[in-house]
C-alpha cells in the first residue's frame, strides 16, 4: 500500500484587504465560489483526504453548498479554524489526529484558487524525499530592506530570494510536533506567517524549496480577482515557463 497523504485547505478568516462584505474565499470567481477551485484541484489530485476548515459560522454552508453541492468526495472533515491562520493550521491537522492519521499532509490556503495538479504532484513526489517542502518561486523584482524611518537598509541578493507558496506539505508526525512546541510559546507564534517557519523555527529539519508556479497567487485585494480570472480563461500553459533554475522562452498560441 501507497503512503497515505492527507490535505488541509484553509477557508476561514475575513480577508479584511478585500473589502467585500463577503469572505474572499466564497466569492464568485469563474461562476463558482473561489474555494471550489482549489478543492477541485485536491479532490483530483492523488491526496487520499481532505480537511477543509473554515469559520464556525461557515461550516453548514461550506458542508451543504460547497462540499455536498459540488461533490467533493476527499473532504472529510469540515472544522472550524481560529483568530489566526496558524490556528487554522493547528485545528486542521488535529482533525485528522482524531481520525486516520495520514503519512503525509500538504496544508494550501484556500485563496489560491490557480493551484495545478502538476503544483500538487510535484509537492508530493518531493516530500516522500524530504521530510518538510514548500512551493515557490525565485521573485522577480528586487527586494529591499527598509528601516524604521522608510529608508532602505539592504539589498538581499536577488537569486537567493524566493516568494512562498503554498502547498507546503510535511511528513505529519513532523509538522504536528513542531505545530504543538510552537502554539505554547506566544512569542514565536506571533512571528509566524508560514507552516515551513514552524518547522525551521521548532525543529533542526530543513524545508526544502520546490518549483511552484508564477500563476499560483493568493487572492489578497480586489484586483487579484481579476488577474486569477484571466489565468482560468487563459487555461493551462502548454509548457512550463521556468524549468530547473532557468527561462524556457515558449510562447503560447492563442485561438481566439
Ligand atoms: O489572510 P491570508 O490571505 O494570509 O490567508 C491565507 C489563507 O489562510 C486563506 O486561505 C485564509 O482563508 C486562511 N486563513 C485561515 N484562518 C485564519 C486566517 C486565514 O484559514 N484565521
Amino acid at each position: 500500500m501507497g503512503a497515505e497523504i492527507g490535505a488541509v485547505v484553509l477557508a476561514a478568516g475575513q480577508g479584511k484587504r478585500m473589502d467585500a462584505g463577503i469572505a474572499k474565499q466564497f466569492m464568485e470567481l469563474k461562476g463558482k465560489p473561489l474555494i471550489c477551485h482549489a478543492l477541485e484541484a485536491f479532490e483530483k489530485s492523488p491526496v487520499d483526504s481532505i480537511i477543509l476548515v473554515t469559520g464556525s459560522e461557515s461550516i453548514d454552508y461550506c458542508k451543504n453548498e460547497i462540499v455536498r453541492a459540488y461533490g467533493f468526495s476527499k473532504v472529510t472533515n469540515v472544522v472550524p479554524g481560529g483568530k489566526e491562520r496558524y490556528d487554522s493550521v493547528y485545528e486542521g491537522l488535529k482533525a485528522f489526529r482524531s481520525g486516520a492519521v495520514p503519512d503525509y499532509v500538504l496544508i494550501h490556503d484556500g485563496a489560491r484558487p490557480l493551484i495545478s495538479g502538476t503544483v500538487i504532484k510535484r509537492v508530493i513526489e518531493a516530500v516522500k524525499q524530504h521530510p518538510a517542502c514548500v512551493a515557490g518561486m525565485p521573485v522577480k523584482d528586487t527586494i529591499k530592506i527598509s528601516n524604521a524611518d522608510g529608508f532602505a537598509s539592504g539589498t538581499p541578493e536577488r537569486r537567493h530570494l524566493w516568494q512562498i507558496q503554498t502547498p507546503q506539505a510535511f511528513r505529519f508526525d513532523l509538522i504536528l510536533n513542531a505545530y504543538e512546541r510552537m502554539m505554547r510559546l506566544q512569542e514565536e507564534k506571533e512571528r509566524i506567517t508560514d507552516d515551513a517557519m514552524v518547522v525551521e523555527t521548532m525543529t533542526p529539519c530543513l524545508v526544502k524549496l520546490v518549483e511552484g508556479d508564477y500563476r499560483n497567487i493568493k487572492v489578497t485585494t480586489p484586483e487579484d480577482l481579476l488577474i486569477a480570472e484571466a489565468f482560468l480563461s487563459y487555461g493551462e500553459l502548454p509548457q512550463h515557463f521556468w524549468q530547473d533554475g532557468k527561462t524556457v522562452s515558449k510562447r503560447r498560441i492563442l485561438k481566439n
